[in-house]
């Protein structure tokens, strides 16, 4: 099948080499045109594991290939994939801009059938936006071409995205039209052999699906966060007590981690442009907006921690920040809980050690040469004359510490995790002050 993707980041990339991977045919269209050569090239600009070596053998095999030419691009797929970026706008409503100028890129090139497959997460209501637009410019063209909109919502997880591309729960398509569920179908097929996963059903209600979907995760997070708090504050451990209630199976073990908050490019504003449109409808979103209130506060607990360790002044001090991805196996720091660390410490007059195995040179690419930032190569080089150190991503490496290293290494020996990596009792015999999320010993 011949497919054309809009977008190559996290999303766009994924579904162009994991389609390309099964044996279709794919072009995949960005206006980056540093970011189409390197890909032509083999280079692939994000950390994604698995992602490169199928982009190479891919492109090697001849289905998979890079373009700036939207003209190309549209006249080759009979299925348009449009996987670009939906920012926030100022009112938290998602900015639909770079969406509905892929939808006049095709409506302009188009000269015949197209099913256009919203894949970027949208509010309800956009594919019907998409599908005016369209019409608007083929009018203009004073062109009259069938063609179909589609909702495809992607689920898939930064650090995992290829096993979920290619091994996730369920697909959703939403549409009315027989001739795109046939489509649809026929491009999923090779993931869909066993058992149908593919669960058609009207637009509104996939467009809705995906911000549920990302709703309820993120409330799961808000939850065992306030729980964490409370835990601390009554001398419980959290740890257990998520232990305890994910033996439900009503409940489950799956996303009841307390940490430092959740980030990345999609949670924080998919509940922010759901809220905004529960509002437009009348609906205030008492929840949602609970989950995000709290999950800004979440993000403030390590520098509080901190704040308190040192009776309210960091000013001079150094502290090590081991993690800077919003979580572990990629390389984003999108709204991660370091970034607010850090803009805490700096306000505060201390400077910041870190490392993090793949988000340095994001990092470096965010915040460039500063005197109160060091990027560390190693992890332990960013204890070196460290006052404190705290850690903020869950990255495997970071379990296997030998406490008697950070020991001698900090100046004093504090350590503030907000991953709850470390069991309390072994480190603190260590002589370490340990302080985690809610875990019995408040800061
Ligand atoms: P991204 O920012 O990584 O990539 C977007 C790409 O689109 C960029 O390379 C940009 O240059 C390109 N682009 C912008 N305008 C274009 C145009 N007119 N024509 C062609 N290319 C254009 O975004 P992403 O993280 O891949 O997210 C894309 C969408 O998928 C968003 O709506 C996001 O919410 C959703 N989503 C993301 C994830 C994730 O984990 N990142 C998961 C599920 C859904």
């Amino acid at each position: 099948m011949r497919i054309t993707i809009f977008g190559s980041g996290y999303v766009g990339l994924v579904t162009g080499a994991c389609l390309a991977d099964v044996g279709h045919d794919v072009i995949c269209v960005d206006i980056d045109s540093d970011k189409v050569a390197a890909l032509n090239d083999g280079q692939v600009p994000i950390h994604e594991p698995g992602l490169e070596t199928i982009i190479r053998h891919n492109l090697e095999a001849g289905r998979l290939r890079f373009t700036t030419d939207a003209a190309r691009a549209v006249e080759f797929g009979l299925l348009q994939f449009i996987a670009v970026g939906t920012p926030p706008d100022e009112d938290g409503s998602a900015d639909l801009q770079y969406v509905l100028q892929v939808a006049r890129t095709i409506a302009t090139h188009m000269q015949e059938y197209k099913v256009i497959v919203d894949k970027s997460t949208v509010p309800v209501g956009t594919a019907e936006k998409v599908n005016a637009c369209v019409s608007e410019t083929l009018a203009e063209r004073d062109a009259t071409l069938a063609f179909d909109v589609c909702s495809n919502p992607e689920f898939l997880k930064e650090g995992a995205a290829i096993e979920d591309f290619s091994r996730g729960a369920r697909i959703v398509v939403g549409t009315d039209s027989d001739r795109v569920r046939q489509a649809m179908r026929e491009c999923y097929a090779p993931y869909s052999r066993l058992h149908d996963k593919l669960i058609f059903m009207d637009v509104r209600s996939a467009e809705l699906t995906k911000y549920a979907a990302n709703a309820m995760l993120a409330t799961k997070i808000s939850f065992i966060n306030e729980i964490a708090n409370l835990a601390e504050k009554l001398g419980a451990d959290i740890e257990h007590v998520r232990h305890g209630i994910g033996s439900d199976p009503r409940i489950g073990h799956h996303f009841i981690y307390p940490g430092c908050g959740y980030g990345g490019s999609c949670f924080p504003k998919d509940v922010q442009a759901l809220a905004r449109t529960a509002h437009e409808v009348g609906h205030p979103p008492q929840l949602l907006e609970a989950v995000e209130a709290i999950n800004l506060r979440q993000k403030d607990q390590l520098f509080a921690k901190l704040e308190s360790a040192f009776d309210g002044d960091l000013a001079g001090k150094t502290i090590a920040l081991w993690g800077l991805a919003f979580k572990p196996n990629t390389d984003d720091m999108r709204e991660a809980p370091s970034r607010a660390l850090m803009a805490s410490l700096w306000a505060a007059g201390a400077r910041v050690q870190a490392f993090d195995p793949e988000a340095q040179d994001e990092c470096w690419r965010l915040y460039g040469e500063r005197d109160d930032l060091s990027l560390c190569k190693r992890r332990d080089e960013a204890l070196e004359g460290a006052d404190a150190l705290v850690i903020c991503t869950e990255w495997k490496a970071f379990r296997t510490v030998d406490f008697s290293v950070l020991k001698k290494t900090l100046a004093s020996p504090i350590v503030i995790d907000g991953r709850n990596l470390f069991e309390p009792a072994s480190i603190k015999q260590a002589g370490l002050d340990y302080y985690a999320i809610g875990r019995g010993d408040s800061l």
